[in-house]
Formats: structure tokens, sequence, C-alpha cells
């Protein structure tokens, strides 16, 4: 479903991904860890093509995402993100916010757009709040509008980048509930997180980064039950999140 070449990236002179290479299936839920500053937002953001590659091949569904003959704003409508800051449009409401896309970008008549965006509200736990702004909500129903609007446009993958990380901690469970469903009902998922909780219960695999490599990218059983047989920057990362 998604497959990555020997990835590279720079800023200027500085190499922010180093021949990353990596496929995910369909189906599968792969968390990505590392430090801060490992590239693990670039790499997401690479695969999406909201950031340009200079080295190596990104393909999503047989597209290829690097080649710049490849219309893609339509390949983009089908890859559902998620960041840490919700994003959503504050002028707008939940429901339009959840709309909008599906009528422009899929061409949705306003009640088709608007039948899928009640189910999605349910869905998230939200179906009271169509008509508020994202502004009168708190963050973890802000972030659970952010899934809706994502699943609205009927993603063959979601790639989420901290979805939980800029969270009260007690809005942290009710976000990553949603997404251990979306994982459950097999969704192919591809999350930044260090919600290790969260990797253990649903994730396949882990890929862990460091300096722009992808060091570790192992089943997430390895990950956390043969943690010796790690490189020593895992090992050391996992000591300080466990
Ligand atoms: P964090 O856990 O803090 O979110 P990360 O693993 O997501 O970190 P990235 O945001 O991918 O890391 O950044 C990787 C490196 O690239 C960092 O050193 C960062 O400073 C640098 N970087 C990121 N975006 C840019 C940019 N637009 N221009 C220049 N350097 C950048
Ligand atoms: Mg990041």
């Amino acid at each position: 479903m998604i497959e990555l070449n020997n990835v590279s990236k720079w800023y200027g002179e500085f190499k922010v991904l180093d021949q990353c290479s990596t496929s995910v299936a369909t189906g599968e839920v792969v968390v990505v860890c590392g430090p801060s500053g490992s590239g693990k937002s670039t790499l997401i953001k690479t695969i999406n093509a909201l950031e340009p590659l200079q080295q190596g091949e990104i393909y999503i569904d047989g597209k290829a995402v690097h080649d710049p003959s490849t219309n893609l704003s339509a390949l983009r409508a089908r890859v559902g993100m998620v960041f840490q800051h919700f994003e959503l449009f504050p002028h707008i409401s939940v429901m339009q916010n959840l709309t909008l896309a599906q009528e422009r970008v899929l061409g949705r008549s306003t009640e088709e757009a608007t039948v899928r965006g009640v189910a999605l509200l349910d869905r998230v736990g939200l179906g009271n709040h169509a008509d508020k702004f994202p502004g009168q909500l708190s963050g973890g129903q802000q972030q659970r509008v952010a899934i809706a609007r994502a699943l609205a446009m009927d993603p063959i993958v979601m790639l989420f980048d901290e979805p939980t990380s800029a969270l009260d901690p007690e809005m942290v469970g009710e976000v990553l509930d949603v997404m251990v469903g979306l994982a459950r009902e097999g969704m192919t998922m591809i999350c930044v997180s260090h919600e290790m909780g969260f990797a253990k219960e649903v994730s396949d695999r882990v890929i862990f980064m460091d300096q722009g490599r992808i060091v570790e990218d192992c089943s997430t059983d390895h990950f956390f039950r043969q943690t010796q047989t790690l490189s020593a920057r895992a090992q050391d990362f996992l000591s300080k999140i466990l």
C-alpha cells in the first residue's frame, strides 16, 4: 500500500531524512517513534507530499508521490492526516468542517456530505456538537472532529502526527479510543506517537527513528519484548519513556 525506497531529504545542508526505506501493507498499523528532531514529522509530511524529497521513491497505492507528473491533489484527497494541532477551520461549524472538502474535492452534494458527516460525528461521540464552532469544543473534542473530517474523505490510509501530544492528559484517552477503533476495523495507519500503551495494544509494527534514519523497523512484539536485541539508541529511548 505504501512503499518508501531510500528516501532522503535535505533542508539546505541539513540531511533530515537519510535513506529511509519501509513499506506498510493494507490494514497494517505502524507506530513511528524516536527522539525530538529525528525526522518523524518530516517523514509523514514527505509521504503525503506536503514536503518534497530530493532522493528516493514513495508509492501510495501504486502511485508515485515523488513523480512530478502524479496528480497530487487527487492522491492527497485519499490520504487522511491528523496533526498535533487540530487545524479545524475556526470560522465555520463543526458540520461544515466535515462537509466542505467532501463537497469541494469529492463533488458530493450537501445532503450526501451531511449524511456522512452526521454518521462520523456520531462515531467519534460528538453527535450533539454539529452546530458548534471549533472554539466551543475542548481540545480532545476538536481532535476527534479532525479525525472525523479526515475519515469523511474515505481515506485509503490515515497518517497521524502526535495527535494527542498537545492535549490535556484527561483528553488523551478519548482520542486514542477513536484511533484504537479505527485500527481494529482494519484502517491502514501510520502514527507518530509516543503513546506506548497504544502502540502495544494495536500496532503491528514499530519504526524507531534517530537522526533522520530508520534505525528499527520490527514487529511490536519484538520492539517491546526483545529490547536487548535493539540498537543502543532505541534501548536508551525506551528506558526513558517506558
Ligand atoms: P518532534 O518529536 O520534536 O516533533 P520530529 O522527529 O518530528 O521531532 P522533525 O520535525 O521531522 O522532527 O524535524 C527533523 C529535523 O529537521 C529537526 O532538526 C528540525 O529542526 C529540522 N526541520 C524541520 N522542519 C524544518 C524546516 N522547515 N526547515 C529547516 N529545518 C527543519
Ligand atoms: Mg514531530
